[in-house]
């Protein structure tokens, strides 16, 4: 008698032993599914916005955009962050030009943008130029669209010359390339 009610005891801890790592599978397996979900709210988010943006360099096109808007993968670490902007490619020194007509709102160094400009368009809407070399206005400037405001370089965190551009809504990133307005390039790059 004794022996059987030992065993049945035994029996119960070893079940419940094996029991209890089953959620902690579950769990584990459920945490990027998580994840995914925020981040495609962030991208579901989106809704249009009234502007028309120049682009912030002569000789914009596609193919000149290194780094597209959303999510990426860091292939080093495998881990996934979300990129608020375009990164476009471009040559230390290229002008950088006001998307809009705004008012600088921001110009200094930002960690991870390095010397960046951020000019305020109104209905909350702002647009971001990161990485810069140098600046060309002040917070309080206010600027017409195609004015120059800055020149490409690679401060903060950048591994090469480039132009990192956001579009923001509140605090909310949008994707810069739908509010792009390429012919406006080409026209610019006529003179
Ligand atoms: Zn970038």
């Amino acid at each position: 008698m004794m022996k059987i009610n030992k065993f049945l005891i035994l029996t119960l801890i070893v079940l419940n032993g094996s029991c209890s790592p089953a959620p902690k599978y579950f769990g584990h397996g459920s945490k990027p599914k998580r994840k995914d979900r925020v981040d495609k709210k962030r991208i579901e988010n989106i809704e249009k916005i009234e502007i028309s943006l120049m682009p912030p360099v002569k000789g914009f096109s596609r193919n000149r955009i290194t780094s597209f808007f959303g999510l990426r993968k860091d292939p080093k670490y495998e881990t996934e962050e979300f990129h608020k902007g375009i990164d476009i490619n471009a040559k230390r020194g290229d002008y950088v030009f006001a998307s809009a007509d705004g008012t600088v709102e921001f110009s200094g160094r930002q960690r991870g943008y390095g010397h960046v400009i951020i000019i305020n368009h109104g209905n909350r809407i702002r647009t971001v130029y990161a990485h810069l070399e140098i600046d060309l206005v002040s917070p309080g400037d206010e600027v017409k669209k195609g004015d120059k405001i800055g020149r490409v370089g690679d401060s903060g965190r950048a591994t090469s010359c480039h132009l990192h551009f956001e579009l923001r809504e509140a605090e909310k990133a949008l994707d810069p390339l739908k509010y792009l307005d390429v012919k406006s390039e080409d026209v610019s790059n006529e003179e």
